[in-house]
């Protein structure tokens, strides 16, 4: 058979014994324990892991790499990072936007990230600029990333007057899913309706939602369970994601149980964002400090689908990132006490297919008739892939190589030589 391309000997998670992959057309057609056919291109894999693409599915990309020119977030708190922010979206450019989304967007596929969830504040500071921006960046990356545009109401919609009919014009300009940030208004009431009118516009235009929830250290802040409640009445399982829920992680152990419960009959996957969580919450905390991160581990213990973003790329909410979902696994893996084996592959899972669940990615896998999109790990396990934090050594899209990584050092001292 005519191949685009075969990678040899590559170790699929879960496999005793490594196998061929052969793409053709931009798909999966074959695997095999050793493909006979020819190929336009081959890789020796050499028995190294090889995985689908790497998923990120939280991301500001609109704000990315304002660190290099803002003020410092000298209370480094979240309110502060809000009004920092101000200042750059009253003068956005499209052409800034996509020159800085697409930085980060081409630094993520070269650490293997095929699939991003790009946020874009939309209210009635920048108002759709940083959508026009982001559905700019889309377009122009679209061979190498797939990019879905949250519309993302981060001044709120009640307390942001107009922002709900911004919604509505970012969506009908081909927005992909439809944002919120229910916590963040004045009352429980006006968080509800928050709730409410995102549901609206969603059905509307029938697109999937994605929340920022309760993304606070205070007990009193309730939108999860509205929202998985909400959830379930509009019959809309596997649509809807929230990020963050740190209240959850406040409520005593009753309630939180019973919000989790209601989380998983409503189908709401939970992303959680570690780097971000250990930096903003837990601010007003005297010792012991929180961790900052929601209930992990409950969680993931109840069958939720969770999964885990960079959040942000040097912004006024976080000085680093390196759009690395390798690394958001590793730090997931220290913040939540996830470190035996079954639960390396847990934080792996997070940032693969548990965030391609959350984006309803289709053909996601390392089957025949799955999209030919792969990575080639410098590593034979999943565990060994997190402890050596390199970006794979070859990125694999429909088909075809996008990114490739040679990482050589050696030590020039000899032994016992000093
Ligand atoms: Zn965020």
């Amino acid at each position: 058979m005519d191949l685009d391309l075969i990678v040899r000997q590559a170790r699929r998670r879960g496999d005793a014994a490594p196998c061929d992959i052969g793409i053709a057309g931009g798909a999966i057609v074959a695997v095999e324990p050793a493909i006979a056919g020819r190929a336009a291109r081959a890789i020796d894999a050499g028995g190294r892991l090889v995985t689908p693409p790497l998923v990120n599915p939280h991301v500001h990309l609109d704000k990315a790499r304002l660190g290099e020119v803002m003020r410092p977030n000298v209370s480094q708190t979240l309110p502060e990072a809000i009004e920092i922010t101000w200042d750059f979206k009253r003068a956005y450019t499209e052409a800034d936007i996509v020159e800085r989304a697409g930085s980060v967007v081409e630094m993520g596929v070269r650490e293997g990230a095929l699939a991003v969830r790009a946020f874009a504040d939309v209210d009635t500071v920048g108002r759709l600029m940083p959508v026009r921006g982001l559905l700019a960046a889309r377009a122009r990356y679209r061979h190498l990333v797939t990019m879905q545009v949250v519309a993302f109401p981060q001044e709120g919609i009640l307390r942001d007057p107009g922002t709900e009919a911004l919604l509505r014009e970012a969506m009908a300009l081909g927005a992909d899913v439809v944002g919120g940030l229910p916590w963040y208004e004045m009352t429980d009431e006006d968080a509800r309706r928050h709730v409410d009118i995102v549901f609206d516009i969603a059905r509307e235009r029938d697109a999937d939602i994605h929340m920022l929830v309760d993304d606070t250290d205070d007990a009193n802040s309730r939108s999860l369970e509205y929202l998985a409640v909400k959830t379930r009445r509009e019959g809309y399982a596997g649509r809807v994601s929230a990020s963050h829920c740190g209240a959850l992680a406040a409520y005593n152990p009753t309630h939180a149980a019973r919000v989790i419960g209601l989380v998983k009959e409503a189908g709401i996957t939970i992303v959680s964002n570690p780097h971000i969580s250990l930096v903003l919450a837990g601010r007003r905390d005297a010792e012991p400090v929180r961790r900052g991160i929601t209930r992990v581990r409950e969680l993931v213990r109840a069958g939720v689908n969770v999964a885990s973003g960079q959040d942000d790329v040097d912004d006024p909410y976080y000085p680093f990132g390196r759009a690395s979902q390798l690394e958001v696994a590793l730090f997931m893996a220290h913040t939540a006490h996830l470190t035996y084996p079954d639960e390396l592959e847990t934080v792996f899972d997070m940032v693969t297919v548990n965030a391609a669940r959350a984006l309803r990615l289709p053909r996601y896998g390392l089957t025949p008739g799955d999209a030919g999109d792969l990575l080639v790990w410098d590593a034979r396990t999943v565990k060994e892939a997190l402890s050596r934090q390199r970006p794979p050594l070859h990125v694999v899209r429909a088909g075809a190589v996008v990114a490739q990584t040679t990482i050589r050092s050696e030590l020039t001292a000899g032994i016992g030589h000093p």
